[in-house]
């Protein structure tokens, strides 16, 4: 099995800058212990449709073109997506889909699916695969999901996530011949659905020093229905963790979203952490004449579960971003 972080897979094809991640609902069929957004069948919360096609819309003058769409469960509102999807396409996105599977009850009901979202102007579709998955969606389903991608020529990458149980992992990867296929892992989001599983998991992950940490290298805006505008597609359910840092852009409820994207454009550091894996503000960070020392001692040995937590902790203080936007330009 061919685990990659960096740098293959249709993400990668499209420049940080002009990607756009959309949680269109946090309703999800699904309770999973480990759900960055805390989805569950409980959960209510949608963008209405034409909200989302003004979003796109807007997000395209402003030369976004890769729209990710997730949840949630988004095929929970076929429909919508398909319209959605059709909406994107017509404004020149690719159009990419993050899903856990659970309508592809059979191969040929996979099949119709998968075909739909193809016409719909889909051009890929991630689905997801892990233990706390499968406690909700049959592997069988998954295997439908992807012979139908294969058939039809859609674009299929499935995301893993590796979890505290080490024989169901084992099992997932015999069932889907994961040895012979290149995945797609994700670095710890400590936030979900069972605090237990969370501490679980930290202990399987483990945290890294900033000299050590993995990065997805795929930071891209994300939009939410709390209205939450975030530069990052690791959102968490309220995002409170981004407050008070350039990750938190704003709130389209509040603030129009030309307004909102038009700050992410003159965002300095934004605009960089897009463009440069997170080596780089590191790099920078210990060059620079007057910040290096301290910032080598206050953060050279802290120890992170994520590129995110690392970049929300270093943008929280003073005296480093004093001045950073500005050397950054
Ligand atoms: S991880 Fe995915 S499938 Fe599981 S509850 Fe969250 S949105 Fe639903």
């Amino acid at each position: 099995m061919q685990e990659l972080y960096p740098q293959t897979g249709v993400c990668f094809d499209h420049g940080n800058q002009a990607k756009l991640y959309m949680v269109y609902t946090l309703g999800c069929n699904a309770a999973c212990d480990h759900c960055l957004v805390e989805s569950s069948p409980r959960r209510r919360e949608k963008l209405e449709l034409d909200v989302a096609k003004e979003l796109l819309r807007v997000g395209a003058q402003f030369g976004k073109n890769f729209l990710d769409l997730g949840g949630g469960e988004i095929m929970l509102f076929p429909d919508e997506v398909y319209e959605l999807a059709r909406t994107a396409a017509d404004l020149g996105y690719y159009v990419s889909l993050n899903t856990n599977g659970f309508w592809g009850r059979t191969p040929e009901r996979a099949r119709a699916v998968v075909g739909e979202l193809q016409q719909a102007g889909v051009g890929a579709i991630f689905p997801s695969a892990s233990a706390y998955h499968l406690a909700y969606v049959s592997i069988d389903r998954l295997k439908h999901i992807r012979q139908a991608c294969r058939d039809l020529g859609m674009v299929y990458e499935l995301n893993w996530v590796r979890s505290h149980r080490p024989e169901t992992d084992a099992f997932i990867q015999t069932e889907m011949e994961l040895d012979s296929e290149t995945i797609f892992p994700n670095s710890l989001t400590t936030a979900g659905n069972d605090a237990g599983t969370i501490e679980a998991l930290k202990v399987v992950y483990g945290s890294s020093v900033p000299d050590d940490i993995a990065d997805c290298g795929s930071l891209q805006l994300g939009v939410n229905p709390h209205g939450h505008v975030i530069g990052t597609c690791s959102m968490t359910n309220r995002n409170e963790k981004f407050a008070g840092t350039p990750l938190f852009i704003g709130n389209f409820h509040d603030t129009p979203f030309d307004e909102l994207l038009r700050a992410e454009r003159d965002s300095a550091v934004l605009q960089f952490i897009y463009r440069n894996p997170h080596p780089a503000l590191h790099k920078r960070l210990i060059e620079d004449p007057s910040l290096g020392r301290y910032y080598q001692d206050t953060f050279g040995t802290r120890r992170y579960y994520s590129v995110v937590d690392y970049y929300i902790d270093v943008f929280r203080d003073e005296r480093v971003m004093a001045g950073l936007d500005e050397a950054l330009r």
